[in-house]
């Protein structure tokens, strides 16, 4: 039988309401799908229809990939389980005593959601270190259009670098920023310098795509800091054969239309003009964690991360639980696998709840991890193996392979993969300006009623966030010094 809808009443079954259809809450829902479907009934909400597989969207970003490829419809992937039902909702808030979730369709309705059990795993977002004014220069990338902004940035400098007539200009076109060297900026650097090396050769009149500079900047020692100096050395010099420049040591203190500042270790300062920054940097969680925290008295810690019990529950809570990047136990890393398996966990710990079983544990399996530096080379970390070079990439090609959703896509994205690397195609470069303002095919009058602003209003929402900047740091205090930036 099909769920009841989230503005009726609690039924008889045990009701499990999960928030967040990202890597721990999907497959809490297929498990539930599965190994409960007789006594439980599943609502799952997401402010997204789909599930997005993070780690691939540096290639959507730099043209390799389609969205779809690496974006699943929820309803899709929970077809087949007849007891879970997807709703398209952002979350608000949580009444725990009267255990209900507030959530909302922005402008349209309004609901409270009520559950027996809850699995909060909402993730992170982007951090800019309490600079957030970096934001509207530095793009991050965590959703699908950030990505496509990230590729319209990257194919767009190209193209204005081709018409410009002051060298100076083109210079600018020409140089790229990436800020913090972890696996997203490693990634990215690398694809860019390979876009330029070998995809977009031969394909301009005025420039030299491969003349372009990308520079990866972190404040650490080394890139890749927590594969280990042997790994974190190897990505570097590939990094470099490349064509990327490492910056390292250099902490970015401030971001702007033409380019970043930076402090560096020996306490110089450096200047680098460059029209296309983008900020892979730091994360936080996200602002329902802090949500359940004021809720259930539990507290988070510097990323905004709540503070879970051993079973992933909340403290005097044991029915809800936070699971994935947004929760913070023994120093779990924010990767995927960790939750994946913590969704797993809390869905296995309602069941053992609707048996009459205590829960156990939550215990963390570490299958490693990996990272591409470029065409067949990557790093990876599996236990105490080491590997870099091409066995690495081949551990990178399976374990991607493994993890995205749908046969389809699997097929899909080898084909993309080899046409790249074997080849140099890429065949998702057009840009969308759709949410800079819009190229609908739309009569003038009708444009002019569904997209009155050709450009982002960025002179009002400048001031809304330096008002709220202010009182913020009324209620606080000052913000940390830029220098807390890596
Ligand atoms: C660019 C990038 C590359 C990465 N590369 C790797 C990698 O190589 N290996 C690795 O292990 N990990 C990687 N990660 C990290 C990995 O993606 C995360 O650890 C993982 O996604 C965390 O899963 P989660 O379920 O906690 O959050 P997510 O997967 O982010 O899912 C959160 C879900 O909650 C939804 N949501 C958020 N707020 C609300 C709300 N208020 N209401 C309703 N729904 C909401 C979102 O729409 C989303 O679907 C990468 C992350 C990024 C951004």
């Amino acid at each position: 039988m099909a769920p009841a809808s989230s503005v009726s009443q609690k039924g008889t079954r045990h009701r499990v309401v999960i928030v967040g259809g990202g890597f721990g809450g999907l497959p809490a829902a297929r498990l539930l799908g599965v190994k409960a479907k007789k006594e439980v009934d599943v609502v799952l909400l997401d402010r997204r229809n789909h599930h997005l597989f993070q780690p691939l969207l540096y290639q959507v970003a730099t043209g390799m990939l389609s969205s779809g490829q690496i974006a699943v419809p929820l309803r899709h992937s929970l077809r087949r389980h007849k007891n879970v039902r997807v709703e398209l909702m952002t979350v608000t808030g949580f009444d725990l005593d009267r255990k209900v979730v507030h959530a909302e369709l922005p402008g349209i309705k309004k609901t409270e959601v009520p559950y027996d059990s809850l699995i909060v795993a909402a993730g992170c977002g982007q951090s800019y270190f309490g600079h957030d004014e970096f934001a509207f220069y530095a793009p991050g990338m965590k959703t699908v259009d950030d990505a496509h902004e990230l590729r319209r940035r990257f194919f767009g400098a190209f193209e204005m670098a081709e018409i410009a007539d002051d060298p100076e200009e083109r210079r600018l076109w020409l140089t790229t920023v990436v800020v913090g060297a972890g696996p997203t900026g490693v990634e990215l650097a690398g694809q860019v310098r390979e876009l330029a090396t070998r995809c977009l050769k031969g394909e301009f009149r005025s420039i030299e795509p491969s003349s372009i500079r990308v520079l990866l900047v972190d404040g650490g020692k080394e890139p890749l800091a927590n594969f280990g100096d042997r790994l974190s050395g190897k990505t570097a010099t590939t990094l470099e054969r490349l064509g990327v420049e490492l910056h390292m040591g250099a902490r970015v203190v401030g971001v702007d239309a033409l380019g970043v500042d930076v402090d560096l270790a020996d306490g110089s300062h450096e200047r680098i003009d460059a029209y296309t920054v983008v900020w892979a940097a730091g994360v936080e969680a996200s602002p329902l964690a802090k949500a359940l925290a004021e809720a259930s008295g539990a507290t988070t810690d510097r990323s905004g991360r709540i503070e879970v019990s051993p079973d992933l529950s909340l403290p005097g809570h044991p029915e809800v639980f936070a699971i994935g990047d947004m929760m913070s136990l023994n120093n779990l890393p924010g990767v995927a696998e960790v939750a994946m398996q913590g969704g797993l966990h809390a869905a296995n710990t309602i069941r053992r709840a609707i048996n009459g079983e205590p829960p156990n544990p939550f215990t963390y399996r570490d299958l490693g991890s990996v990272a591409t530096i470029g065409r067949f080379k990557a790093v990876a970390s599996v236990r105490r193996l080491r590997l870099s070079g091409f066995l690495g990439w081949l551990v990178w090609f399976f374990v991607h392979i493994a993890f995205l959703t749908g046969f389809g896509n699997r097929l899909g994205a080898m084909i993309r993969w080899l046409r790249a690397m074997v080849g140099r195609g890429r065949g998702e470069r057009e840009i969308s300006t759709a949410h800079t303002g819009g190229d609908l095919s739309l009569p003038e009058a009708v444009r002019a009623e569904v997209q009155p602003n050709p450009y982002p209003r960025i002179a009002s929402a400048r001031a809304a966030m330096e008002e709220a900047q202010k009182v913020k740091r009324a209620a606080t205090g000052p913000a940390p010094p830029a220098g807390d930036a890596p």
